[in-house]
């Protein structure tokens, strides 16, 4: 049950009044169970058919003539593109089920953050992308986490700012050291969010629900995973924004020595 209202205690700490609404969340909560083990499901029973189809496609880049045929190699490039896309959203939804049952497993390793930058921008540099990326490598930080999600993280940041941008306005990504922590950003100069919805965008299944953001599909869930990832390294995760203007995103993780 959810209560919602005041409550008067007695000085043993006892609720002895209640003024307020009480909700029984039961069965929200049912509902919730249910649909995170749909998830859980359809997102197993697409991994296989899909790990499939990514190794034809690749098996088809390989192939010597397919290279002097431009309109296929182009294709073919657009193909793997489209089937990575949908890739990282299995594993996303795989990620919350595993969240939920509490079964995440992070697999440390030292690493440079500038390297792992590079190597996720590198994933958008597709003829379909005109959004240009910016970024600068910082000092060399070294940090011990695991490198699959933190790429994850990074991912959905800079897609969220592709994403929800305007007029292929650049998107900027910057790291740099602060309180013995590695500090990354990533800013976009795109849609913004309202005040109202700021506090929300890291919450589960949240979407803001305004005229523009609404035509950009979604599922609420890269910024909660980016959230419950970055926690689990004992970072921090930030969303700063203004309303037509643009977003910053940032999160740190703490560095191996300092
Ligand atoms: P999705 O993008 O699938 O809806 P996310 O969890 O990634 O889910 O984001 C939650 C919401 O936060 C989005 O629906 C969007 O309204 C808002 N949002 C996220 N990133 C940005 C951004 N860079 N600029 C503007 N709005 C954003």
């Amino acid at each position: 049950v959810r209560a919602k209202g005041k409550a008067l205690f007695n000085t043993d700490l006892q609720a002895i009044r209640f003024s307020g609404i009480l909700q029984d969340i039961t069965e929200q909560k049912k509902d919730e169970v249910r649909k995170n083990d749909f998830i859980a499901m359809v997102s197993h029973e697409l991994k296989t058919p899909l790990t499939s189809l990514k190794a034809y496609v690749q098996v088809l880049m390989r192939k010597a003539n397919i290279k002097s045929d431009e309109f296929s190699a182009a294709t073919l490039i657009k193909l793997d593109t489209q089937v990575n896309k949908m890739a990282g959203l299995i594993n996303s939804f795989l990620d919350v089920s595993r969240l939920d049952s509490g079964k995440i497993h992070l697999d440390k390793k030292e690493f440079l953050i500038n390297d792992l930058i590079l190597e996720v921008l590198e994933t958008f540099f597709a003829p379909v992308i005109i959004t240009p990326l910016h970024f600068k490598p910082g000092p060399d930080l070294t940090v011990m986490a695991d490198r699959e999600k933190i790429g994850q993280v990074i991912n959905n940041l800079v897609s969220n700012a592709i994403k929800y941008n305007v007029g292929g306005m650049p998107v900027a990504l910057s790291c740099h050291k602060e309180d013995g922590k590695a500090i990354i950003c990533v800013s976009d100069q795109g849609l913004g969010i309202k005040e109202e919805d700021l506090p929300h965008v890291f919450e589960r299944f949240y979407r803001v629900n305004d005229e523009q953001g609404r035509s950009i599909s979604g599922f609420g869930i890269g910024l909660y995973l980016c959230w419950e990832l970055i926690h689990f390294h004992d970072g921090e995760i930030y969303a700063e924004s203004e309303w037509g203007k643009g977003s910053v995103f940032s999160f740190s993780l703490p560095l191996i020595s300092d």
